[in-house]
């Protein structure tokens, strides 16, 4: 009888590890996060591709039916399995992980767009990891990845370029499949592989901190999940408050964060508008710029990576900005980077036209 050989889990490099594969043969071999993309010289002829109407349908029921679904179950058991416990439990859990992404695996750690103390760069980095999308500094290297081959060949998700397709979808099923692959497809396909760390995260591969937290984010995941079954279990005094503390709090909320992000990738990459120029597809969705905690107004994000805040316009609501900010106002975040009125004008896509 073959014996299967089981594969040892992926171990996170650390810094010793590394260390000896970190020196760069030329500076550009290294992603710099805190410089913002040069607008090419053809940028009054930039034109975005122009993306089949029944496709964002597609995508648009793809994101919002699931999250429906959710919606109903937690009306359909109102007072059965559901209530005001566990309502509190999912929008707590909710703010925790899904800022410890936006706030935290994002804007601090792959943008560098404001600063903070160890005791915050610790938060973020426990507040993130508790999400399970996986260790800071792999999260980080896919995203620094995507940043500098946005929706090119190299880009690890992106719904134009699906890998067993060289040329861009055209028809409605290629559009699909690039969408998925955009979504969950991308990292389902390519479990195994690891992103170029010493290329893409440097920087944070030099801190004990991180690297630290980066080798616990199991440990953090299940502390996300037995949390609120423990709050659940002692508030209602019972086993089936265990179940529907880890249940609300922790199994659907997951799932919540889970598809929201993924829904930045491929959303965002399709259906919007592109108020800068950027060198990709990226679009501004005010739908996912509300259920995204402010991550929807992605080209801007593109145009300008460097920027704490990703809704630029009064009217864009970016709660995650919101939250940075407002720790400025009582030290615990500082250096917040937002682009000058110049630079916005710069890149507009009004003026470009
Ligand atoms: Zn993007
Ligand atoms: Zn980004």
């Amino acid at each position: 009888m073959t014996q299967i050989p089981l594969n040892p889990p992926s171990a996170i490099p650390t810094i010793q590890t590394l260390t000896p594969t970190i020196k760069p043969t030329a500076t550009d071999d290294v992603f710099d996060p805190t410089v913002d993309p040069v607008i090419p010289e053809n940028v009054a002829t930039y034109v975005p591709r122009k993306i089949p109407r029944s496709l964002q349908l597609f995508n648009l029921l793809g994101v919002i039916l699931p999250a429906l679904a959710v919606v109903a179950a937690a009306i359909a058991t109102w007072q059965l399995g559901f209530g005001w416990l566990y309502l509190t439990m999912f929008f707590v859990m909710y703010a925790i992980t899904g800022l410890g992404i936006t706030v935290g695996y994002h804007r601090l750690f792959t943008h560098k767009s404001f600063s903070t103390s160890r005791a915050g760069t610790w938060f973020w980095a426990v507040a993130g990891s508790m999400a399970g999308e996986g260790q800071l500094l792999e999260w980080c290297a896919w995203h620094r990845k995507h940043h500098s081959h946005s929706d090119g060949e190299d880009d690890p998700h992106s719904p134009h370029h699906h890998p067993d397709d060289g040329e861009l979808p055209q028809t409605f099923a290629g559009f699909v499949k690039g969408f998925y692959h955009a979504h969950m497809g991308w990292f389902i396909r390519n479990s195994e592989e690891e992103p170029n760390y010493a290329r893409y995260v440097p920087d944070l591969m030099k801190d004990p901190l991180l690297v630290a937290v980066a080798n616990q984010w199991r440990f953090w995941v299940l502390t996300g999940l037995i949390a609120p079954a423990v709050i659940g279990g002692v508030v209602t005094n019972s086993w089936t408050g265990a179940l529907l503390g880890f249940l609300w709090g922790g199994a659907v909320r997951l799932f919540w964060v889970h598809h929201v992000t993924w829904s930045v990738n491929s959303v965002c990459h399709i259906w919007g508008a592109k108020e800068f120029v950027s060198h990709d597809e990226s679009r501004n969705n005010p739908v996912m710029g509300i259920l995204a905690l402010g991550e929807g107004w992605h080209n801007t994000h593109h145009a300008f990576p460097t920027s704490a805040r990703h809704g630029l316009r009064w009217w864009q609501f970016d709660l995650s900005y919101v939250v940075i900010k407002s720790l400025s106002y009582v030290g615990l975040t500082w250096d917040v980077k937002v682009p000058s009125k110049e630079r916005q004008l710069a890149k507009s896509t009004k003026k470009a036209a």
